[in-house]
């Protein structure tokens, strides 16, 4: 374990994990002026000096091709995976689902695709909107000062279109569309598909002393000049300027340990460069661990007085878990094919998307997706253009191959769909009571089922996507999935958008959180990840994790200002 910086004993508030959510409480309680200790499982990690930004494929011998720490690509910024070694989960028969983990100080956002869209309105009252899942207990315009407050502290390109469940933000300008997003353009207007600028936590204008981006195209990699959002660089690095903040790599944390009075006392972790047993005392627990292990800490954490894991009095710890929904189409777009060498350069990431469009009154699903755009040049590396033999003529050897690989370089569009699972009672999380990892710590076991509601939903995705590589004037790569393929819907946990399982509500009978994101049943227990959530929206969560930390954050700040913890 490597003490990075500073320590206090007991600290004001420990922190477990240094992602969205535990950067952001970092952030926001240090600034406040309290001592903060930061248990964070992985090692650390600066973007300015660890990223390969500027790394050349053919630099390596695997050509950036995956390790088993780095399953996204040996350049990839993020540490962790689909599988960690002594780390394993498990799956209840019949159960398809992946839990991907980061293991690193920053966590997931060392990596993720910066797509930063805030809830809309109608995301926090859906129940009453449409009678299924559940409304949170709190609405848009409670959030909506935080989404401002992260919009200008993080910066956030986008574009104010005035779409009722789609809100305004506070925007840097979105860069222009590369041609082939012209062309996406062109066919979702003709197919009456809202195709707007997409939105995306990376600068397109120099903002609170870091450089805007220029345009390489590597956000996965980690960014050396700080254009895009990371925790580790945008809000640890100032945490630590204030001289308040502990952190604490390689610590494990093993459960939240509680006084005889119920109240939280700190947390116990497992040095994981020594392998031994540690305890962090503080005033204040805050879990930012990640939606999933969040609840694991919770259910681990038995004692006398809470025998079936801390803060689970309505025994809902580990329920009313979702994940995005999502499929993917692609297809070859002949126009694109031995085009005039142009301009593909742009941020690591897509320049439109487009946010739900449809009325569900004409459709037999309820809630909707957004749709991702991809494709174009970027740059070559392993794995490019696999299945060339999927394009007319494409495959064979020598000459005629590389050619083939010259005229198609380009000519790909994808399409990918994110949407909205609504909480199920089948589909949890409950510690299994057989398997430990390799600490000793018992393991997670999921229990997954996608409803009727989430395959035709994404059946209409399929739909959508065909028909935008048919106005496209292109291919498509794939036969269109079966029933029976659900509709070539994601296994659960694969778009890596886990939420919920400490869901927040006014009724302590029904949720483990009440609206500050502090447990019902230990008063000075905060949980500031996905975990809180109610409902997943058709949305990428992280804007609303960051948003919903800082409040929280700001409440613990003004509680312990008063006296109130
Ligand atoms: C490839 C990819 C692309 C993505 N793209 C997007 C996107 O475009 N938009 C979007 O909104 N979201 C995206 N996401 C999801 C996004 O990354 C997560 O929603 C977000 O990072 C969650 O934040 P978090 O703080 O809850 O968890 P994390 O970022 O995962 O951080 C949790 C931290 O806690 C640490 N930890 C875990 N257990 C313990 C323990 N027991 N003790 C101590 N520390 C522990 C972990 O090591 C980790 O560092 C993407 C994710 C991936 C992987
Ligand atoms: S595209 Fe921009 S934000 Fe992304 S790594 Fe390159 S310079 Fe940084």
């Amino acid at each position: 374990m490597v003490n990075l910086f500073r320590r206090s004993d007991p600290a004001d508030v420990v922190i477990v994990g240094s992602g969205a959510g535990g950067g952001m409480a970092a952030y926001a309680l240090t600034r406040a002026g309290l001592n903060v200790t930061l248990l964070e499982a992985g090692g650390p990690w600066d973007n300015t000096t660890d990223s390969a930004m500027l790394t050349w494929p053919y630099e390596s011998p695997r050509r950036g091709k995956s390790t088993p720490e780095r399953p996204f690509g040996e350049f990839d910024a993020c540490i962790g995976g689909w599988d960690i070694a002594g780390e394993p989960y498990t799956r209840a028969p019949g159960t398809e689902f992946s839990w991907w983990r980061a293991r690193m100080v920053g966590g997931r956002t060392n990596h993720w695709g910066r797509i930063s869209l805030r809830f809309g309105p109608y995301d926090f009252r859906r129940k009453s909107l449409d009678g299924l899942g559940d409304d949170w207990p709190i609405t848009y315009a409670d959030v909506a000062p935080y989404y401002d407050k992260i919009d200008r502290l993080i910066g956030i390109f986008g574009s104010n279109e005035n779409l009722p469940n789609e809100p305004n933000g506070v925007f840097l300008p979105p860069p222009k569309p590369r041609c082939y997003e012209l062309l996406v353009k062109d066919a979702a207007d003709r197919l009456h598909v809202t195709c707007i600028p997409s939105r995306l936590s990376i600068l397109t204008r120099p903002l609170n002393g870091r450089a805007a981006c220029h345009y390489c195209g590597q956000c996965n990699r980690g960014c050396k000049v700080n254009a895009n959002f990371t925790a580790t660089n945008v809000l640890l690095a100032p945490a630590r300027a204030t001289g308040k903040l502990t952190l604490l790599t390689n610590a494990m944390a093993r459960e939240v340990t509680v006084d005889r009075a119920g109240r939280a006392t700190g947390v116990a972790y497992v040095d994981k460069t020594t392998g031994t047993d540690q305890h962090v005392r503080a005033r204040v627990v805050v879990l930012a661990a990640s939606a999933l292990e969040t609840s694991r800490l919770l259910l681990n954490s038995k004692s006398t007085l809470f025998p079936n894991g801390l803060a689970n009095a309505s025994g809902t710890v580990g329920k009313y878990i979702t994940d995005t929904t999502g499929t993917d189409v692609a297809g070859f777009i002949p126009k694109m094919m031995d085009h005039v060498p142009h301009n593909h350069d742009g941020v690591g990431g897509m320049h439109l998307y487009m946010p739900w469009w449809v009325d569900n009154n004409t459709l037999d699903f309820p809630r909707g997706y957004h749709i991702e755009v991809w494709g174009g040049a970027g740059m070559p590396g392993y794995g490019f253009i696999g299945g060339i033999q999927r394009y007319p003529s494409g495959g064979g050897y020598g000459k005629d191959l590389k050619n083939d690989y010259r005229r198609y370089y380009g000519a790909t569009i994808g399409f990918s769909g994110r949407g909205e699972m609504i909480p199920n009672d089948d589909t949890y999380c409950e510690i299994d009571p057989r398997t430990v990892d390799r600490w000793g710590i018992p393991v997670l076991r999921f229990h997954w089922k996608w409803a009727d509601h989430e395959y035709k939903q994404v059946k209409h995705m399929q739909e959508t996507f065909r028909a935008l590589i048919a106005q496209l004037g292109g291919e498509v790569f794939s036969p269109m999935p079966t029933a029976e393929q659900g509709y070539g819907i994601a296994a659960g946990g694969t778009i890596i958008h886990e939420l919920g399982g400490t869901r927040m509500g006014d009724d302590p009978k029904t949720s483990v959180l009440d609206r500050w994101s502090r447990a019902h049943d230990c008063k000075n227990l905060f949980v500031t990840d996905g975990g809180p959530f109610v409902s997943q929206a058709d949305k990428n969560p992280t804007w609303t994790i960051l948003a919903l930390s800082l409040r929280t954050s700001e409440y613990i700040a003004d509680q312990a200002k008063q006296g109130g913890l």
